[in-house]
Formats: C-alpha cells, sequence, structure tokens
C-alpha cells in the first residue's frame, strides 16, 4: 500500500533527494568510494559544499554581504549561538510557541530580553498582532512557522528594526526579503535535508560586535571565514541539501514552491472548516500555517480520536498525531509533499465521516 508522509520532523523528501543520495552513498562522484568514507577535504566535497551554498543564495535571492552556513547542533544550539553572537545590550522576542520560547530562554543568558507579545493565554493557537518593538534594541528574533501550533507568519514582520529569525520549518516555502535580517537560521529536517545539519543565513558585517569571550565553534565568524569548514561539516546531510535545492530549481523556484504549498494546505483546510466532524486549531484564516495543519475532533466526536488515527494509519497516513501539547491531528505537508497525499488524507477524513 502506498503511504503518505505527514511526519512533522524529521519529514517527507523528495524521491529525487533520497535516489541521488543513495547512489553516493554507493558511489560519489565515480571517485569508487561512497560519500560516508571520503575527506570532506576533497576536490569532490569542497565542490558539493561551493553548489550547496551558491544554489541556497540563488534561490533565495540572498544579497551580497551574507554567508550561508552549514553547521552541527541543529536550530536549538542557534538559540544560544545567536544571542552569544548579537545581544549586545537588548533584544526583542515575538513568543509564539515552545521554540520560541526555549530561544527566550537562552538569550536570557546573555541580556535584557524584552517579550514584545506572547500568544501563550491561548496555547499559541494565534499570532499576536498589537505589539511595538522598541527602538533601542539589537534586534527583533520571531518564529516564523510554529511547527507544533500550526501558525504562521508569512510576510516579514515591518518593525523598525535589524530582524533574527527561525525558519526551520518554512524556509523555502515564501521568497524572504533577506536583506532585513541579520541572521536567519534552522533545522534541515523539515524542508531541505535529513536531521543532521543546520543552515545559519548570516550578514558578514553585523558580525563581531558584541564584547564577551565566545568558544571559537559557537562563534560564526570562524565559520564565516573557513567556510563551514573549520571542522569536520555534516558530509551526508550537505550533500542531500544539495540535492533537494536542485529539485527545488528545477521546479521553478521558490514562488512555484509557495504556490503549491498554499494549493495544498487550502484543499485540507477547506475539507476541515467543511466537515461536521473536525476543527482546525487555528481559527484565524491569516494565521494558519501552510506547512503544519492542526485540527482536532469537534467536543462531540472527542472520544473518536484515538479511532481516527487508527483508521487513517491503516490506510497509509503516516504520522498525522497531533503534538502532545496540542492533541488531535497535525499534517504536515512540506515542499516535498505531493497534492496527491493530501488528497488521499481528504478522501480518508470523509470516509470516517460517512461511517460515524
Ligand atoms: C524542529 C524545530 C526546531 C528544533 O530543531 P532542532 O534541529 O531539533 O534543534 C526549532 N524551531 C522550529 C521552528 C522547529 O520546527
Amino acid at each position: 500500500m502506498k503511504k503518505h508522509n505527514f511526519y512533522a520532523g524529521p519529514s517527507i523528501m523528495s524521491q529525487f533527494t533520497i535516489d541521488e543520495t543513495a547512489k553516493a552513498v554507493n558511489n560519489f562522484a565515480d571517485m569508487g568510494l561512497s560519500i560516508l568514507e571520503i575527506s570532506h577535504r576533497s576536490k569532490q566535497f569542497q565542490a558539493v559544499m561551493d553548489e550547496t551554498v551558491a544554489l541556497f543564495k540563488e534561490l533565495l535571492e540572498i544579497p551580497e554581504g551574507y554567508s550561508v552556513l552549514f553547521l552541527g547542533g541543529g536550530a536549538s544550539l542557534q538559540f544560544a549561538m545567536v544571542p552569544m553572537n548579537m545581544l549586545i545590550h537588548k533584544a526583542a522576542y515575538l513568543d509564539t510557541g515552545v521554540w520560541a520560547s526555549k530561544a527566550i530562554k537562552e538569550a536570557k543568558l546573555f541580556g535584557e530580553v524584552d517579550v514584545v507579545a506572547s500568544s501563550k493565554d491561548r496555547n499559541y493557537n494565534y499570532i499576536p498582532r498589537d505589539y511595538k518593538v522598541p527602538e533601542d534594541v539589537d534586534y527583533f528574533h520571531y518564529t516564523s512557522n510554529n511547527t507544533i501550533y500550526g501558525t504562521e507568519i508569512r510576510k516579514d514582520p515591518e518593525v523598525g528594526v535589524r530582524m533574527i529569525a527561525d525558519m526551520s520549518s518554512d524556509i523555502f516555502s515564501r521568497p524572504v526579503d533577506v536583506s532585513k535580517y541579520d541572521i536567519i537560521y534552522g533545522g534541515a529536517q523539515k524542508n531541505l535535508a535529513p536531521a543532521g545539519v543546520t543552515f545559519v543565513i548570516v550578514k558578514d558585517d553585523a558580525l563581531g560586535k558584541a564584547d564577551r569571550v565566545i568558544p571559537t565553534m559557537l562563534n560564526y565568524e570562524t565559520h564565516v571565514k573557513k567556510g563551514s569548514m573549520f571542522n569536520t561539516p555534516p558530509v551526508l546531510p550537505i550533500f542531500s541539501a544539495l540535492q533537494t535545492l536542485k529539485y527545488y530549481k528545477q521546479l521553478g523556484g521558490v514562488k512555484v514552491l509557495e504556490k503549491m504549498d498554499m494549493d495544498k494546505a487550502e484543499v485540507l483546510y477547506n475539507a476541515i472548516d467543511s466537515s461536521k466532524m473536525f476543527v482546525a486549531t487555528v481559527p484565524n484564516h491569516e494565521d494558519r500555517s501552510i506547512m503544519n495543519v492542526c485540527f482536532v475532533m469537534k467536543p462531540e466526536y472527542k472520544d473518536l480520536e484515538k479511532d481516527f488515527i487508527d483508521f487513517a494509519t491503516e490506510k497509509g497516513m503516516m504520522g498525522i498525531k497531533g503534538h502532545r501539547d496540542v492533541g488531535g491531528f497535525r499534517a504536515s505537508l512540506y515542499n516535498a509533499l505531493p497534492m496527491e497525499s493530501v488528497k488521499a488524507l481528504v478522501d480518508v477524513m470523509k470516509e470516517f465521516e460517512a461511517k460515524h
């Protein structure tokens, strides 16, 4: 039976990425060796790194003066690296979920943090709107897509200060005006590559301003100077990222991906909104994520939630259980997920509804 992959992360990758990665595990760049067993300093791997950076910049239209780094430690390490390198006196943070509040917790280790707004009062099911960012902060940090709750900020905020964003789960799902940001970072395991690599887009001349001792490996300048090769980078996930980027380019780039993602999300949200049984957890349509669609059973059907998971799983719908902080269901519709899978899920929802 065909499986449909709705996991939130690690998550679905394009068949092209998987096939090319499998080939390179057996024989990389016609070297007669696996990519797993060659030096990251070989000219063959250096070519992969160079091409990955170049294509990343091309697809996101990253202006001159920015570096793209590929590091270890996950997005979670960036929660600390960002303030360690960038927080001089005070930073502003928007609290839109668990990931955002983890970033806030780390920032507080390095200076004053102004949490300008929070949606915690309603279990993060909306994006706060009426907040002001003080002019005297070093940066404003936000999480563009709240993977757990299914909310998303799809337009670069206008806040009057330099921005830093965690775009782990919606990078390459929309054009971004990178010139407004000092840093954009994210774990690769949602829209880019297997787990193990973190991308960091950094404005070169924004670095080196914080007056504190920074360990070498945690200093962005180290990695900018060495082109992400100060130490051994995550070779295999970087290779896979390159394949994904090639696939994105071949599809037509970020604007085409955005259209595909919007179309998929619309089909699923429409099915939920017109259902007698299911209800979306994010009421405001503008705040709804096109990457992670969260929904639950209406109160009168609540005791059928477990049955629906079992029913859907039997029909090949994988990974639709909601995060424990929200409950219910979450269907992640990342770039690599085809419309066919969304339609298959909608059919299963309708079939289940008809039975009850
Ligand atoms: C998954 C996720 C993270 C955590 O990433 P790790 O690479 O596991 O540290 C952080 N932020 C967001 C928005 C995420 O979706």
